[in-house]
């Protein structure tokens, strides 16, 4: 059991003194980053672990300020507005690690613990630490650089833990690059990166096991690019981490969508799957033309929505990176907004860290959405 201990304003200092202090030099990146790209864990870490009810964490601002080798310190302020309404103020919670940390690895998998047992008890999908094996059937393009490779995986009714979701939207793998990797450049060549996460486009149960279909676009030499490349049929692929993507808020109102070439394979099976009954609008950005031609296949099922989704392809010539591209986006929208008045109540994107970062405040400020129902991911980042 994971028990939070709580401090109000001053005891918090009196508090640190119980835990190791961590010396890393990556530490305060690592905090900047959680606190960018995992908010949402941060309050199922609340909601989890300690008595705040969801509508003082909503009306909060949620920070992690501190990481010690025993525990995650989070503060939680009030907004200004109920601050004024209940006299609260800032509150600061220990959450313990089920280990202390001693590297700085360890951190990583620490957290995942905590993130497993936080969404369990909240009964919610999580992050599984599983090695799986499947085996490449075949490999071939589905636009100009968007390489399929078709795997097959473990029977559909094997254990919960090697379950593959044949109906779920977004479910990434981490795909061990060093496993079977052959370089077609000839010569010794290493990896300069030995994971990389890819999405499971598609499963569905055949006769001779599930059949899964992972995308990989194509841009340059790249080891994700090249592992890719050079499977053969035959060839054994290995994951070892696996997680669910955040969607469950796109069940109802208008939604927007929003992916560049490496989230394309998750937007396009949320529309495949899609049940909610307002069709989506869809911005997808990429460099070449030709690559718009990977949603022409995409087909909602016609029972379940009134309309087909509108497509707004953004093709820009260059790499899709950066604030300048989060700039574009929201000219865009603007522009389509002004003439196909929508209220627009939910977005889901990924895309480049740079352009997740500013589009984040972009989108916010065009449309003024909760938090919760808008998830903009980072899915690469630019050198
Ligand atoms: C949850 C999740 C799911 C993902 N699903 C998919 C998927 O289904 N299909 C898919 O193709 N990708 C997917 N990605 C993105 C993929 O993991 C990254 O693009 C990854 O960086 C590719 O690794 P790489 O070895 O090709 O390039 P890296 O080693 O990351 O980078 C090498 C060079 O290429 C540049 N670069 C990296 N990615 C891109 C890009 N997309 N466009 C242009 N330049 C780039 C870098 O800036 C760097 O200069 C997903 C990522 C996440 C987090």
């Amino acid at each position: 059991m994971t028990r939070s201990t709580y401090s109000a304003n001053h005891p918090y200092c009196d508090q640190t003194n119980l835990y190791t202090p961590l010396r890393f030099p990556e530490l305060a990146s690592a905090i900047a980053h959680i606190n960018e790209e995992h908010y949402d864990e941060l309050i199922g870490f609340l909601t989890a672990f300690t008595a705040l009810s969801s509508e003082d964490i909503a009306e909060a601002t949620v920070q992690l300020v501190d990481i010690y080798a025993e525990v995650i310190v989070l503060q939680v302020q009030p907004t200004d507005a109920k601050k004024t309404s209940t006299q609260s103020s800032d509150q600061t919670f220990f959450i313990p690690f089920t280990a202390p940390i001693t590297q700085f690895s360890d951190l990583n998998t620490q957290y995942i613990l905590l993130k497993q047992k936080a969404d369990k008890k909240l009964g919610k999908k999580t992050i599984k630490l599983t090695t799986q094996t499947f085996v490449v059937q075949d490999s071939y393009k589905v636009s100009q650089n968007m390489l399929r490779l078709e795997l097959t995986g473990p029977n559909i009714n094997t254990s919960y833990k090697n379950a593959i979701p044949v109906d779920e939207a977004g479910y990434a793998y981490l795909f061990d690059l060093a496993h079977n990797f052959t370089s077609t450049k000839g010569g010794d060549t290493t990896l300069t990166r030995a994971h990389c996460y890819y999405t499971l486009r598609k499963a569905w149960q055949a006769s001779d096991g599930v059949r899964a279909w992972v995308d990989v676009f194509l841009h340059g030499d790249t080891p994700g690019g090249d592992w890719a490349r050079s499977l053969q049929a035959g060839d054994t692929v290995i994951s070892k981490r696996e997680f669910p993507e955040k969607t469950a808020h796109l069940q109802d109102g208008q939604a927007l969508l929003i992916a560049d070439e490496t989230s394309m394979p998750t937007v396009a099976r949320l529309l495949e799957l899609w049940e909610n009954p307002i069709a989506p609008l869809v911005v997808c950005v990429t460099q070449k033309a030709a690559d718009q031609a990977y949603f022409d296949e995409i087909k909602m099922m016609a029972d379940r929505t009134d309309t087909a989704f509108t497509l707004l392809p953004v093709v820009t010539g260059q790499v899709n990176s950066g604030k300048a591209l989060a700039t574009l986006i929201d000219d865009i929208l603007g522009k389509y907004l002004t003439t196909h008045p929508l209220q627009i109540d939910k977005v889901w994107g990924a895309m480049e860290a740079g352009t997740a970062k500013a589009l984040r405040g972009l989108i916010q400020q065009r449309l003024g959405l909760e938090r919760s129902d808008s998830v903009i991911k980072v899915y690469w980042r630019h050198d």
